[in-house]
Parts: structure tokens; C-alpha cells; sequence
């Protein structure tokens, strides 16, 4: 018996098969219809749903959904700021009519990475734990006492909403000033680029990456404002949270010590309060596949706020 997982996001699809003991034995990726139709991002993810129950020699039991958010796990629907044709779209019942008798068990994006993390990643053993993502947003979710923490309505842990500039910019959420508005990749590249970064159009994240390893002074810069505003998030996360660990994950952490030296020295800076002492800060390890592998985590604990 297998557990089926989807990780749905605005980039990408993923579906994946794990065994009973939460490892994936098979998984497959493919890119999200941005053609705006919510049929259309629908047919890709049962698309991707039949390739998955064909490599399988054992029927599924169970489906784990990791879905980009806002979700709202009461109504089994969700809302992603990134796949904008999905407004409130029932995500849960419909892979439940493609899968009968089988329990769909849905979260967010975030709290699922965070999951998969803690269970087989860079999270193994910690108890109150962040897990991150830095990349084109700055997404997350808690597992707090061991437990994945979803809220009431299944969007706890969006830590890129966290203000740390009073006055700052608009920010896709309808509020100003978040994490995300100064420390996902594109954030940095536009303000690298108002500060006099040059580097020919389409030059992302990555290149502002090694600009920045190159010496280039203002890429320099935007890592370190970027870095700066994570570390103030971070702070204020753990101490709501008396936090033990904090796991980064996506395209902007791949950047290594670029991104983690400034972090940690500045997370030193802001995280004053004795019992935040010990917080640490480390990579993910399970790469794109966390959603995958906490999607059937989320299955496997079958844990009472799911419906
Ligand atoms: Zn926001």
C-alpha cells in the first residue's frame, strides 16, 4: 500500500509515492499551466495523479496534498496567490472522486516542507522547529512539540508576511513591508538593480548570487539587506515560538554561505532573549522533494486538525 503526494504550487507540479515508511520511491515533476484556466491546472494535477497510480504495482491508500496557499482545510479548498485561477477551489473533494475510498489529508505548501524536513531532512529530532523557503516568496511552516501546527484555518507558519519595515513596500498579500518584500530573490534583484546593479535583463536571483561572491559591492548589499530582514523575521518567530531549529530551504538558501554566514551574524544581533541562545540555523536537506515527503507524513499522523 502506498501513500500518493502532490506538492502544488505556482511553478510546479509534483506527485510522488511513498512507501509505509515515508520514503519516496518514485516522484516526477512537471511545470503548471499559466495560462490562467483553473480546468486547466486541474487536468495537469490529475495528469500527474494517473502517471503516479500507473508506476505502482500496490494500490494507494491514503493522499497527502501539499498545495500552495491560502488553504482553508475547514472547506477543503484553496485560494494560492500564485496560481490565481484557483479561488477557493476544492481541491480535497476532487482528488477524493479521482481516488475512491481512499482519506485525502490536504496542507499547505509551507507547513508540509517544514514537515518532510523534520521527518526525514535537516529538521531529524528537533521539536519546535521553522521550517523556510527563500525563493521567488519567502514561505513557511511550524512543527511545534514534534507536531506539524496548522492553525485554524491551515495558514499558520506564513512567515513572509512578518513586517519588518514599518513604512515599506506593498507587498502581494495587500499589507506592506513583509520579510517577503526585501528578502525573496526577486525582491533583491529589484533592489539591487534601483541601486545600480547592472546585469543584462533577465539576470535573477542567481546571478545576483554570484555578482555578489564576485565582490560586486551593491549585490553585496541587497544580500545582506535581504539577509538582515530574514534574521529579523527569524528572531521574532522564534520568540513567539521558543523555537529550537530553523531549516532554510529553497533557490535563494542554495546560495550557502552567502546567504547563511550574514544570517546567523545578524539572527546573533537580534535574537537577544536567553532561551533563544541556542537556536540554530541550518540548510534543508530534502531539496524540492520536502512537500512530497511531508504531504505523506501529514497522511501518516492523520492528526486531529484535519478533517
Ligand atoms: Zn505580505
Amino acid at each position: 500500500m502506498y501513500t500518493l503526494c502532490l506538492d502544488i504550487g505556482g511553478t510546479k507540479i509534483a506527485a510522488g509515492l511513498a512507501d509505509a515508511a515515508g520514503a519516496l520511491v518514485y516522484s516526477a515533476v512537471r511545470p503548471t499551466p499559466t495560462d490562467g484556466v483553473a480546468e486547466g491546472v486541474w487536468d495537469a494535477v490529475a495528469a500527474a495523479i494517473a502517471d503516479a497510480r500507473r508506476v505502482a504495482d500496490a494500490p494507494v491508500g491514503a493522499v497527502g496534498v501539499a498545495s500552495a496557499g491560502p488553504v482553508d482545510l475547514r472547506r477543503g479548498t484553496v485560494s494560492p496567490i500564485n496560481i490565481t485561477c484557483w479561488q477557493r477551489f476544492p481541491l480535497r473533494d476532487r482528488v477524493a472522486a479521482l481516488i475512491p475510498g481512499a482519506p485525502v489529508r490536504l496542507g499547505g505548501d509551507g507547513l508540509c516542507m517544514a514537515l518532510g524536513e523534520h521527518f526525514r531532512g535537516a529538521g531529524r529530532g528537533a521539536r519546535f522547529m521553522l521550517g523556510m523557503v527563500v525563493s521567488t516568496g519567502v514561505g513557511g511552516g511550524l512543527v511545534l512539540d514534534g507536531m506539524p501546527y496548522a492553525g485554524r484555518t491551515g495558514n499558520a507558519g506564513h512567515v513572509g508576511h512578518v513586517v519588518v519595515e514599518q513604512d515599506g513596500r506593498p507587498c502581494a498579500c495587500g499589507g506592506h513591508g513583509c520579510v517577503e518584500t526585501v528578502a525573496s530573490g526577486p525582491s533583491m534583484v529589484r533592489w539591487a538593480r534601483a541601486h545600480g546593479w547592472s546585469a543584462p535583463p533577465g539576470a535573477g536571483a542567481r546571478g545576483l548570487a554570484a555578482a555578489a561572491v564576485a565582490g560586486d559591492p551593491v549585490a553585496q548589499q541587497a544580500f545582506r539587506r535581504g539577509t538582515t530582514a530574514l534574521a529579523a523575521m527569524i528572531a521574532s518567530v522564534a520568540a513567539v515560538c521558543d523555537l529550537d531549529l530553523v531549516v532554510v530551504g529553497g533557490g535563494v538558501a542554495r546560495s550557502g554561505p552567502l546567504l547563511f554566514d550574514p544570517l546567523r551574524a545578524a539572527l546573533a544581533d537580534y535574537a537577544g532573549l536567553e532561551f533563544l541562545a541556542g537556536l540554530r540555523v541550518v540548510p534543508a536537506e530534502l531539496g524540492g522533494e520536502a512537500g512530497l515527503v511531508g504531504a505523506a507524513r501529514l497522511v501518516a499522523l492523520a492528526s486531529p486538525w484535519t478533517p
